[in-house]
């Protein structure tokens, strides 16, 4: 079985460089899927309060019979809860429904900065910082105007930036500000939710190293430096998405899927998403 590769975060905290994320997996299908996850060798869960499924990832971490310290649990901080006392409540009720004393990593999941004082949510993900309850915090969908302002008005810089990041939107200014300022760049929809697929540079490049092109785009972004999640709950799919360790993308294949960039989004724009699900 492959070993991924880890990052040092800017608090010393090594993360695993593939995540299984579960977006959109169904409650009562987490559980499996996460084992499943496991089986195939992912130590590295990313889950969110919203996508109502923590629940599953807990049970899976416990039956699994894996030591909590072999893995690496990330959660994301609901929109509704962005006021510092809802925060500190929601992120209480995500360690009851992991089942775990700590998780690895919690982010503000949008900034929803139309809306709310994202500041002040951050001093309250320093406090659970503070308590050792999350061994690392970050952000998710941050713009730079956002970092710019957790870097003039705050005292801790986010350990990480998750964004939507693949071959049609490749993010080369977040990128680099997180490189300048130690900010790790998790990618999420790593194949743009499957519409790289078919693209004809990427069978190019899959058909000369032998491989899928989902497995050459999620490498691509592993040599870029970030971290990734892709999404699936086809066995044969979490397998061969894991299966991304033992060979190398050229400079020139690199080249040519950073020209790729159309500046296109499978998700919704961070600066103008505010939708407030139900906490
Ligand atoms: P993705 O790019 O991983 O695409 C998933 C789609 O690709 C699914 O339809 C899946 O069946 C298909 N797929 C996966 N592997 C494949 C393969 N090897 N061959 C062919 N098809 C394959 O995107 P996603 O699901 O949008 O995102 C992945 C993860 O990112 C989520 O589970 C979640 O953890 C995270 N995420 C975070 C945010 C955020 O706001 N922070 C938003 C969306 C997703």
């Amino acid at each position: 079985m492959s070993t991924v590769p880890r990052l040092t975060l800017n608090n010393g905290v090594e993360i695993p460089q593939l995540g299984f994320g579960v977006f959109q997996i169904p409650p009562e299908e987490t559980k499996d899927a996460v084992l499943q996850a496991f089986d195939a060798g992912y130590r590295h869960i990313d889950t969110a309060q919203s996508y109502r499924n923590e629940e599953g990832v807990g049970g899976a971490l416990k039956e699994s019979g894996l030591d909590r310290g072999d893995v690496f649990v990330t959660t994301k901080l609901n929109n509704a809860a962005h006021a510092p006392e809802a925060a500190l409540e929601a992120f209480d009720r995500s360690l009851e429904r992991l089942d775990t004393e700590y998780v690895d990593l919690f982010l503000i999941h949008w900034p929803l900065a139309m809306l709310s004082n994202f500041v002040d949510t951050w001093k309250a993900l320093e406090d659970i910082y503070g308590s050792g309850r999350a061994k690392a915090i970050g952000v998710s969908n941050f713009q730079l105007p956002h970092l710019r302002r957790l870097q003039a008005e705050t005292t801790i810089l986010p350990a990480v930036n998750q964004i939507e990041v693949h071959p049609y939107l490749t993010q080369t200014e977040l990128t680099q500000f997180g490189r300048e300022h130690g900010i790790v760049i998790e990618a999420w929809s790593p194949i743009g939710q499957g519409r790289v697929l078919d693209d004809p540079t990427l069978t190019r490049i899959a058909r000369n190293h032998d491989r899928s092109v989902a497995q050459v785009t999620l490498r691509w972004h592993v040599q870029r430096g970030h971290v990734v999640f892709p999404k699936s709950v086809t066995r044969a799919r979490v397998e061969e998405n894991f299966d991304i360790f033992d060979f190398d993308l050229s400079d020139a294949d690199l080249a040519d899927i950073d020209g790729l960039n159309r500046d296109e989004r499978t998700g919704p724009d961070p600066d103008t998403f505010d939708r407030i699900p139900p906490a």
